[in-house]
This record gives C-alpha cells, sequence and structure tokens, in this order.
C-alpha cells in the first residue's frame, strides 16, 4: 500500500479557464481513509480524478509511493476506482466483470478465478457471480464495482459518491461495509463525498472544501468541535449550527456579544482570544444540541434564551425545535420528553463551553 502526497495541486480547466482547485496540499498517509467533502461543484472530484490520471493537472504534484505521478498513465498508477455509477459492463456476468481488468493485465487464469473468489467472499456476492448487472439491486452492483476494484489489489482506492445512488438504509450499510474494507484490506482510500455524515463516520481524516480550496484537514472530532472557520462550522453538523451576527462590546461585567436582540456575556477564559474584537463586528456560533440541553441547564452561569416555538419536529430519542431571533432562524436538539409545543415559549440555556467566536472574515477565534 502506499501515500499518496498533492503538492501546490491547482486546475484549471482549458475549455473555460474556470479554476476548479486551488492550490490544494495534503499528505495522505499509508493505510489512511480520508475523505474529501463540501458542496457541489467545489472541486473535490476533480482533485479525486487527477490522483486517478483522469484529469491533467495544471500546476503542481501528486506523488503515489514516493513517485511523482504526474505524466504517468491511469493504467500505471496502481489505483482502482469505484464510480458512482457503478461503470459495470451490463453483458458481461459479475464473475467477468470483476475478472475484466485482470484478463488485460495477462494474469494466469488461476490467479484470475482465486481473487475473484476471494473478493466475492469478503463481499458476500458468491452466489451472484454468473448474473448480469441487469439482475441486481443496487446494493449489489455497488459491491460488484467495489469487488472490481478489490481483485486489483491496488496500492490506492479511489471512492467518487460511491453510495449516491443507494436509498437511505442500504447507504447505511454499506457504509459500514466499506470502513470494514478499510479496515480489512488495511489500504489507503480517498473517497469523495457531499453527505457530511459519510464524512464524518468514514474518515480517519477529513478534508473540506469550499470553491476549490481547502478549509480544514482535521479528524471527525476536531473537525466539529473546533471548526477552523464559519464554513466549517455550518457544513458539519446536523442541524446545522446556529449562527447570529453582532460584535463585541466592552462593558461594566466585561465583554459580550450583542446584537438587536441577544446580549451574551464572554466567558472571561476567552479573553485571550477575543480581546482585541472589542468593537468589531464578530459571528456568534451555536450547535442546536447545546441550547436546552441537560449540561446547558445544570452548568452555573449560562446565559439564556427566550424562544416562541415555531415548529416541532419529533425524531423519536430527541426533538428538534424551530424559532426565530431577529432576523435568525434558530433550531435546538433537545432530550424527548421535553416535550414543547408549536406556540410554547422555551426558555432555554446556551452551554458556553462549546459555543464559537467567528470574526467579521469568517475565521474561528473560539
Ligand atoms: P459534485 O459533487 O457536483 O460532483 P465536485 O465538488 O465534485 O461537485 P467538480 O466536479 O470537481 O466538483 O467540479 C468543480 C468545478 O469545476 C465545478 O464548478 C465544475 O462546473 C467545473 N468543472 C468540472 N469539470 C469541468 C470541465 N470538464 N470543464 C470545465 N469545468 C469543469
Amino acid at each position: 500500500m502506499a501515500d499518496v502526497v498533492l503538492k501546490n495541486v491547482c486546475k484549471i480547466y482549458d475549455d473555460n479557464g474556470f479554476k476548479a482547485v486551488d492550490d490544494f496540499n495534503l499528505d495522505i498517509k499509508d493505510r489512511e481513509f480520508i475523505v474529501l467533502v463540501g458542496p457541489s461543484g467545489c472541486g473535490k472530484s476533480t482533485t479525486l480524478r487527477m490522483v486517478a490520471g483522469l484529469e491533467d493537472i495544471s500546476s503542481g504534484t501528486i506523488s503515489i509511493d514516493g513517485t511523482i505521478v504526474n505524466d504517468v498513465a491511469p493504467k500505471d498508477r496502481d489505483i482502482a476506482m469505484v464510480f458512482q455509477n457503478y461503470a459495470l459492463y451490463p453483458h458481461m456476468s459479475v464473475f467477468d466483470n470483476m475478472a475484466f481488468g485482470l484478463k488485460l493485465r495477462h494474469l494466469p487464469k488461476k490467479e484470475i478465478v482465486e481473487r475473484v473468489q476471494e473478493a466475492a467472499e469478503i463481499l458476500g456476492i458468491t452466489e451472484l457471480l454468473d448474473r448480469r448487472p441487469k439482475a441486481l439491486s443496487g446494493g449489489q452492483r455497488q459491491r460488484v464495482a467495489v469487488g472490481r476494484a478489490i481483485v486489483r489489489k491496488p496500492k490506492v482506492f479511489l471512492f467518487d459518491e460511491p453510495l449516491s445512488n443507494l436509498d437511505a438504509k442500504m447507504r447505511v450499510q454499506m457504509r459500514v461495509e466499506i470502513s470494514r474494507l478499510h479496515n480489512r484490506l488495511g489500504a489507503t482510500m480517498i473517497y469523495v463525498t457531499h453527505d457530511q455524515t459519510e464524512a464524518m463516520t468514514m474518515g480517519d481524516r477529513i478534508v473540506v472544501m469550499e470553491s476549490g480550496r481547502v478549509q480544514q484537514v482535521a479528524d471527525p472530532m476536531t473537525l466539529y468541535n473546533k471548526p477552523a472557520n464559519k464554513f466549517v462550522a455550518g457544513f458539519i453538523g446536523m442541524p446545522p449550527m446556529n449562527f447570529f451576527n453582532g460584535g463585541i462590546v466592552s462593558g461594566d461585567n466585561g465583554l459580550s456579544f450583542k446584537n438587536e436582540h441577544v446580549n451574551i456575556p464572554i466567558p472571561p477564559e476567552w479573553k485571550d482570544k477575543i480581546g482585541g474584537m472589542a468593537g468589531k463586528e464578530a459571528v456568534f456560533g451555536i450547535r442546536p444540541e447545546d441550547i436546552g440541553s441537560t449540561r446547558a441547564e445544570e452548568e452555573p452561569g449560562m446565559p439564556s434564551v427566550s424562544l416562541d416555538v415555531e415548529v416541532v419536529e419529533p425524531m423519536g430519542s430527541e426533538t428538534y425545535i424551530y424559532s426565530t431571533i431577529g432576523n435568525n432562524g434558530v433550531v435546538a436538539k433537545l432530550d424527548a420528553w421535553r416535550n414543547f409545543k408549536v406556540g410554547d415559549k422555551a426558555e432555554l440555556k446556551f452551554f458556553m463551553p462549546n459555543a464559537h467566536i467567528f470574526d467579521g472574515s469568517g475565521i474561528a477565534l473560539v
């Protein structure tokens, strides 16, 4: 298996001059599971396709296992790619689909059979080997597509939104299977998705991209708890983080975050990080689960807000309530037993140790 290093990688599409990837740097370790995540058009597929060799690199270098591969043909990069649309040959059996790449490489017949059978066993599709793709469910087709990659025993696996065509339940199942596969094969994997749940649950590290630029690279919990900026804070987490625009003001009781509708005292321990912000614009961010949670209510000295409950969404184990403060929509994720109804007034506290302050340009200060 192998490490993959991207250095100052840029992609400008010749036909329209569009800069799809801008100065991408990443050191992917051997056996690491890296997820590239971001909204549609952020450049994640382009980045993956450059690693695969399906797209030219405009500038910068990509190396696999210590060798720069910028000018190496895709078939000689020792990678295998699994696509969203499976890309199976409809006229071939599952066995032949999985064996096809090996036959092209002129592997001995015995080894081809052994590799296909082993991969089929890992994926639980042994009994499907004689079928054609049209006689398979979406989940089974996706397994065949993964199997076709496994038999190659590549240095690096690349996945481009492989679960997008599956229904919600099958996505969860395949997600777990791919994570298991990663543990079992100990392979380097790069996985592209726009789904933040997939990113959080599968990645050793996650690369969040927007407009062709890397916003943050971190393990899932660091990304969640210490987002580098407002974009990452808002992209990771469901429902998303609540944001309030306002400013930092200095008063008799110290600093506070203030706008027309809220006045939140700043914890003294944040002073070092935002002391210089007095009089400046800022954004206050708090996740739905940090409004009205048990620890927010029990921790002494937490500020509270009064919310008019506008919408209630019971999720079973918890309930989301939606409200508005000024022009800002607010959502709180509460224990189901709180049992609020539309029209109620909810007095809820903010758990300040988990809150965030962003400066005017969106950089996280706390
Ligand atoms: P999605 O999740 O929608 O696939 P993505 O993050 O994978 O999005 P890319 O497919 O990498 O995004 O595209 C990045 C940007 O480059 C987009 O704005 C897209 O329109 C543009 N782009 C992609 N392919 C080409 C191309 N062949 N020629 C010109 N522009 C392109």
